[in-house]
């Protein structure tokens, strides 16, 4: 018989979700917008620390609709962190910007505050700077943050992973102008599919919302003087957010303890290293990963393999934007020679462990167990 599937990140329902769905349909609304489209914006802007905030369909347009508040224009230059996913800078493109890939620093994984600082000084003109909080861990978002200041340039924070997580004991996605969150599946909360856009600036997330909602201004007949988007988040899906909310405290402890059982488990291997945390911050610990020293006999790909075959899924690092087909003509700043960058090298060497909040201890043993017998077994 095939053993039970373990996942690496899936969602984690309690029950509350169903409530205030049930809530939507008794009250007949089963609409875009409504009561818990209204509550969901109001409690996550209260978790995060910031006034305001607008639920949408998806993380990538929130992105979207922070790079249209900061007036993103055709040939524009937006600094982004190389090492994330493809959602944080196809936006950029969207709208005719030009991405400008910024390496990783090795203690943190997260854009290199150094990197930034070299690419400002090679190009004058730059619209936003857009910094990744990876697989739950803060950027040095101080330190990006007073440099963009020094420069006169909007911060993005692309803190779809990082919910909940914390910097100097402030919630990540409240540093930059603008903090986007996501919702999708394999986040640590989820609605299924959604995201949200939220800032201290209530103009801008008007206007958001306004953009959202196919740009239709205020008259009795339709009428349209910018071209809008269909991004709002739907009052059931609304409800599920809720729901998950109550929840986030809990699960970001499971994460955590999911993160120190396999630094624990593993951390006698010298050729394994836990995904780095530095100081002053508290991540979400959404994802667990680890890299394997170059010299290792073991390769990532056989970690991958071997959990396959006994039906656990794990995955690759995220695969550097700069080394992507599609942005292969986009500039890369780095503090290093070689044209891999940081971030390419973290690629090579890492793993992305199952990380899902229903992991139990037995589920934790087995995958310890597979993995530290490839390591013993060579
Ligand atoms: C998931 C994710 C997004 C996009 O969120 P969606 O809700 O899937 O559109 C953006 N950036 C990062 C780093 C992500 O992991």
């Amino acid at each position: 018989m095939e053993k039970k599937r373990i996942y690496l990140s899936s969602p984690t329902m309690n029950g509350l979700e169903q409530d205030y769905i049930q809530e939507a349909f008794d009250t007949n609304w089963v609409a875009p917008l409504g009561p818990n489209v209204n509550e969901f914006e109001r409690e996550m802007a209260a978790y995060v620390g910031v006034s305001y905030g607008s639920a949408l369909i998806s993380g990538t347009a929130a992105i979207h609709l922070a790079l249209k508040a900061v007036g993103i224009k055709r040939g524009d230059v937006v600094f982004c962190s190389s090492l994330t996913f493809a959602a944080t800078c196809n936006p950029i493109m969207y709208e005719g910007g030009i991405p400008v890939f910024i390496d990783c620093e090795e203690d943190s994984w997260n854009m290199d505050p150094k990197a930034l600082e070299k690419a400002f000084a090679k190009y004058k003109d730059v619209k936003a700077v857009i910094v990744v909080n990876l697989y739950g861990t803060p950027a040095k978002l101080d330190e990006i943050l007073s440099i963009c200041n020094a420069h006169k340039v909007p911060l993005i924070e692309d803190a779809a992973e990082s919910l909940g997580a914390t910097y100097g004991g402030k919630q990540t996605g409240s540093f930059g102008r603008f903090g986007i969150f996501s919702f999708n599946g394999n986040k640590i909360i989820t609605t299924s599919g959604g995201g949200m856009l939220v800032s201290e600036d209530k103009a801008m997330i008007d206007k958001a919302r306004f953009w959202a909602t196919q740009a239709r201004e205020k008259e009795l007949h339709y009428e349209h003087k910018e071209i809008g988007y269909n991004y709002r988040m739907s009052n059931i899906v609304a409800g599920i957010g809720r729901g998950q909310l109550k929840s986030l405290d809990e699960f970001k402890e499971r994460k955590k303890w999911i993160y120190n059982r396999y630094k624990e488990a593993l951390g006698d291997i010298k050729d394994i290293s836990m995904n780095p945390i530095p100081e002053g911050c508290e991540p979400n610990y959404w994802l667990s990963c680890i890299t394997i020293d170059d010299n290792s006999k073991v390769k990532p790909l056989d970690i991958l393999m071997a959990l396959e075959k006994e039906n656990i899924e794990a995955r690759p690092i995220w695969k550097p934007m700069h080394l992507q087909p599609v942005y292969k003509d986009c500039d890369f700043i780095s503090m290093v020679e070689d044209p891999l960058g940081v971030s390419g090298k973290i690629f090579n060497k890492g793993v992305c462990l199952p990380s899902d909040i229903k992991n139990t201890e037995e589920d934790m043993e087995r995958i310890i167990e597979i993995v530290r017998r490839l390591f013993e077994s060579r």
